[in-house]
């Protein structure tokens, strides 16, 4: 079994509280398969530039991930900066440059093309498309995005939201979506998109996942430390889908719960420092054990 993304992998500039990272590895797909990578092999469909370290790929590589489908284009690498304010949740995107992902087609390698689990990470949602019109048998897809492509590719999404089982989406962006201030009414209205579920990314608060039969809520696993919320929503969705690919029945209610567990627990080792540091040097029985600790913290 493996697990499909196609999202960015990038070099970002991230200023917090706690310190500041430059040009260091980054990315949608970046922090998405160091989680995944944990519960299965993960695929990566990209592109980056002349620029990009080959160390980085390295450093993927090593970790299991398959690069195989990450193409090297001409032209520079995706690029993002961020600044966090003083409580970590509020998010200032200082630049975005599309570069060597303004002209990219992405092209799966035709085993790649038998993949059933597939994650949509935040990228155009043309692009999320041209890659799912390639899957031949998705059997769970989930979609990310942002407040950049619900402004302003909002038609091209809705068309690629109509294919997939899940979104991720944080408040605002529910809100941006929908239309609906109130998150259970943004939710309702996003799943009469087409998804099954919407899962609702509340930040240091944890997620709550929407489905039209049920509501679950998990929080955030509790980290005395948080260095850099970059890539938490990504790591989120390598735990989530990464734990689906392992359920007989993805859609199961169960799964779906045990699923958000995972995601959160994943996240929280992206935000224990900059860029994929702590979440390239996190364990199976490291992150089983914040999975018991996260049981223990929710029995009552
Ligand atoms: P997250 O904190 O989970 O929202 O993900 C942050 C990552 O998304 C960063 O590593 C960025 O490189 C990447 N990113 C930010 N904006 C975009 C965008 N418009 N398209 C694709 N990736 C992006």
């Amino acid at each position: 079994m493996s697990i499909l993304v196609v999202g960015s992998v990038a070099l970002d500039s991230v200023r917090t509280p706690m310190g500041e990272a430059k040009d260091a590895l980054g990315g949608s797909a970046s922090y998405f398969a160091a989680a995944a990578r944990h519960f299965n092999r993960v695929v990566v469909v990209a592109v980056v530039g002349e620029d990009f370290p080959v160390a980085h790929m390295k450093m993927l590589e090593g970790l299991g991930v398959d690069l195989t489908s990450l193409e090297r284009a001409k032209g520079a690498t995706f690029r993002w900066a961020g600044e966090y304010e003083q409580d970590l949740n509020t998010r200032r995107t200082l630049d975005t440059q599309l570069n060597v992902f303004a002209d990219f087609k992405p092209r799966l390698r035709p085993e790649h093309g038998e993949i059933e689990f597939v994650f949509l990470a935040n990228i155009h949602p043309e692009l999320q498309s041209g890659v799912l019109d390639q899957v031949k048998q998705p059997r769970y897809v989930v979609l990310d995005t942002m407040n950049y492509w619900i402004q302003g590719s909002r038609k091209a999404l809705e068309t690629t939201l109509a294919r997939v089982d899940a979104v991720l989406l944080n408040d605002e962006e529910a809100r941006l979506l929908s239309g609906h201030s109130n998150i259970y009414h943004a939710a309702k209205a996003v799943l009469d998109m087409g998804p099954s579920l919407v899962v609702v990314k509340k930040g240091e608060h944890g997620a709550v996942l929407i489905a039209r039969d049920f509501v679950f809520v998990v929080p955030a696993f509790p980290l005395e430390s948080v260095s850099d919320p970059t890539g938490a929503g990504d790591a989120f969705a390598g735990g989530f889908v990464g734990h689906l690919s392992t359920c007989a029945d993805p859609r199961d209610q169960n799964a779906l719960r045990a699923a958000a567990a995972h995601g959160v627990v994943c996240a929280s080792f992206a935000v224990e420092s900059f860029s994929l540091n702590r979440l390239a040097t996190a364990t199976r029985p490291e992150i089983d054990r914040r999975l018991v600790a996260l049981r223990d913290l929710v029995r009552f």
